[in-house]
């Protein structure tokens, strides 16, 4: 299984990108900077996405991603954008609402639009995009998933934005595959306060979900740019299973 790190940092500065992961080259995984790290053609390609939860910073890409392909030469049919109920409640609501941005579900036309809305159902796993994705809702200020995956060779578990949880955890563990993890930590210690009122994670935080795990290395992603030196710090305390991973790498698990 290849996973291509198009973005994977906590806020959005030069060089440092949103979250946006391509799984097998088909399987976009969150979709905050994939028109900026995409040219036209690989946008175009892409059918299938799966977004943890509604915040900009993981779905801002997908809207004008969106836009760019929905009349590309090739093309034969919509985006199909997956994520559970709520999730895609928000993104009706409040996104895909004819107000913040058209209503893609009926564009060009209601017949052939450029974007379906899938809804996903708590720990149901399903075919999607060539892999199998079961959801599992996380502990974020906001209706948000994390994500078992696997292509039936190999898989992770994802963890979207979370503070400390179990479910996904104990839902990963049962999953064979699932032999790495991608997981979030946002801010260093001295904000967990912070951290805590967010929904997100410290190094100190993780450090206590590491045993709840599936085993594998731990890759960390969406640590904000202000904090980034910091937090990479502590992090690197926590030991070598935890690696910070690396925009515009390709990991193979
Ligand atoms: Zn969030
Ligand atoms: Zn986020």
């Amino acid at each position: 299984m290849r996973v291509e790190v198009l973005g994977c940092h906590g806020g959005d500065v030069p060089n440092l990108r949103l979250p946006t992961f391509l799984i097998n080259d088909r399987v976009l995984l969150e979709a905050g900077a994939v028109t900026s790290a995409l040219p036209l053609q690989r946008q175009a390609t892409i059918d299938h996405v799966l977004v943890s939860h509604a915040h900009l910073d993981h779905i801002i890409g997908v809207t004008f991603m969106v836009d760019n392909v929905q009349s590309a030469p090739g093309r034969s049919g919509p985006v199909t954008l997956a994520s559970l109920v709520p999730v895609i409640d928000d993104l009706r609501a409040y996104c895909f609402n004819n107000r913040l941005w058209p209503d893609f579900t009926a564009l060009p036309t209601p017949e052939a639009p450029a974007l379906r809305l899938e809804t996903l159902a708590e720990g149901e796993a399903i075919k999607f995009g060539g892999l199998t994705v079961m959801p599992v809702s996380v502990d974020h200020t906001v209706p948000a998933a994390g994500f078992v995956l696997s292509d039936g060779n190999a898989g992770f578990v994802f963890s979207g934005d979370t503070g400390p949880t179990t479910r996904l955890w104990q839902a990963a563990r049962r999953v064979r595959e699932a032999r790495a993890s991608i997981v979030e930590t946002a801010f260093p210690n001295r904000l967990d306060r912070l951290a805590r009122a967010s929904g997100h994670l410290t190094p100190a935080l993780l450090e206590r979900e590491l045993e709840k795990m599936p085993d594998g290395p731990v890759w960390i992603y969406h640590i904000k740019p202000s904090y980034y030196e910091e937090t990479a710090e502590e992090l690197s305390r926590l030991g070598r299973r935890v690696q910070i991973l690396q925009q515009d790498s390709t990991y193979t698990i």
